[in-house]
């Protein structure tokens, strides 16, 4: 069981490295790998670390490329590191603080 988690999640690690290669060529290819490895990390039932959550957008799932489908933006105000999708204009905002919780209480609420 334990081997099969590292397993999974070393193919999750895969595929957002193809998805971030690939992204230039064919964004819809980088969409799809993104989409097999959260089906998954569901499956396998692993989380996806924070950075790797921070890449898909949360309403299209399009795999967020900063500078190219996506714009980052830090809102002192709100102590949050924003990722506009531009595929869908969906804001996904994220804490500084990579304290877990609070990042999961944020996602529960939208
Ligand atoms: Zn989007």
């Amino acid at each position: 069981m334990k081997s099969g988690k590292k397993i999974a999640k070393e193919r999750i690690n895969i595929l957002f490295r193809e998805a971030e290669k690939i992204f230039n060529e064919n964004p819809a290819l980088s969409k799809r790998y993104v989409f097999i490895a959260r089906k998954i990390a569901m499956k396998s039932n692993i989380k996806l670390s924070s950075e790797q959550k921070r890449k898909v957008c949360k309403k299209c799932r399009a795999f967020l490329f900063p500078g190219k489908n996506c714009i980052v933006r830090t809102n002192s105000k709100t102590k949050s590191v924003e990722y506009l999708c531009k595929d869908c204009g969906n804001k996904n905002r994220y804490g500084y603080s990579k304290e877990k919780s609070s990042l999961r209480r944020r996602s529960l609420k939208e």
